[in-house]
């Protein structure tokens, strides 16, 4: 028991009042929102903990910190404070939970933790190229996300890649305030709707190269230039300062799939019934943050979600009480 903390780790054998599954900005949220609500609370937060954010450096949107913050330092923050009120952290991926046990039975590196009430934060991977150069210019040139980047690219050369609805996002926010934007699509056709191709065909500041592949990116600190490579160009080299990637993100749900509801895309589906925003289809199993949110992938949006499945796991826990 930390000095600030409201309650006693269970004994062995004993569950945890709250298992939450996933160490992002919505998994920690959740943490510091349960402890401080006087219930003993677990995260197995990954062997990649802190998530997405790890990945980035400088985060200029998350209210609170005028002058920004470098990411991991972010994660570092929310993790110290989730901790401060006892939340037990393990850096573990955990395989599979038996959701029809009561309680919850999570198994994880051969050894099974029970739980009354589970919170899924695990988010969604971004898709990458994979292409040489792209790991180490990751937040150096080399972004995601052009609601959360964009404006770091103010009179600068941007290449968006892919070809759907997202990518068009991305080139339009972009446009905004990137001196070019390219959209490099490896086909002769985008799949986006059609409504989001009229905006962006009729945007003059996007540049579009269809049957054409980036295969290099090249920089030290920071990306400086691409290769290119086209089915009627061949290859070429374009000097750039920026790269959006936006071929998709995968949920990181497989392990839940089978019995939590998932929809077309894999993403958790919310089951918001009762007062419970973020109930899913398993009573005392809710969700949080962008393992469900396809739609706005912020570290705020997730936060403010983590805080939601936290107050709905603690009430359910006094519905639990009183019955
Ligand atoms: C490069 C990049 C830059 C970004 N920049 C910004 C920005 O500037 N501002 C902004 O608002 N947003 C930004 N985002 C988006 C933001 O990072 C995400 O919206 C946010 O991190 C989502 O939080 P989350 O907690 O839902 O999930 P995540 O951050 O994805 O965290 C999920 C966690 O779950 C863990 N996990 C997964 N499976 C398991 C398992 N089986 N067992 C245990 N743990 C598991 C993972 O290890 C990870 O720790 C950026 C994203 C990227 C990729």
């Amino acid at each position: 028991m930390t000095s600030d903390s409201f309650f006693e780790k269970p004994k062995n054998g004993e569950p945890w009042d709250v298992a939450i599954i996933g160490s992002g900005p919505a998994g920690l949220t959740a943490a510091i929102y349960t402890t401080r609500g006087a219930r003993s609370t677990i995260v197995f937060g990954g062997t990649a903990w802190g998530g997405q954010l790890m990945l980035t450096s400088e985060v200029d949107n998350f209210p609170g910190f005028p002058e920004g913050i470098l990411g991991p330092d972010l994660m570092n923050n929310m993790r110290k404070q989730a901790e401060r009120f006892g939340t037990e952290i393990r850096n573990q991926d955990i395989e599979s939970v038996d959701f029809s046990a009561s309680p919850f039975v999570i198994h994880v590196n051969n050894e099974q933790v029970l739980a009354k009430t589970i919170i899924v934060a695990t988010g969604a991977a971004t898709k990458w190229l994979g292409i040489p150069g792209e790991d180490k210019l990751r937040g150096r040139g080399v972004s995601s996300c052009a609601p959360c980047d964009a404006p770091f690219f103010k009179n600068k050369k941007v290449i968006v890649a892919g070809g759907g609805d997202s990518a068009m996002e991305e080139a339009l926010v972009l446009s905004k305030y990137a001196s070019e934007v390219t959209i490099v699509h490896r086909r002769d056709a985008f799949r986006a709707s059609a409504a989001m191709q009229q905006k962006v065909l009729s945007n003059k500041a996007i540049k579009i190269l269809y049957n054409t592949e980036i295969i290099e990116l090249f920089g030290e600190q920071k990306l400086e230039k691409a290769k290119l490579k086209s089915t009627e160009k061949g290859e070429w080299e374009m000097p750039i300062d920026g790269l959006f990637v936006a071929i998709g993100h995968i949920p990181q749900t497989a392990i839940f799939s089978k019995t939590l509801t998932v929809n077309e895309i894999g993403y958790l589906v919310r089951n918001s019934q009762d007062g419970y925003e973020t109930a899913t289809n398993i009573p005392g199993v809710f969700t949080s943050g962008d393992v469900h949110d396809h739609h706005y992938r912020q570290a705020v949006t997730a936060a403010g979600f983590g805080a939601m499945s936290a107050l709905d796991a603690l009430r359910f826990l006094d519905m639990e009480k009183e019955n």
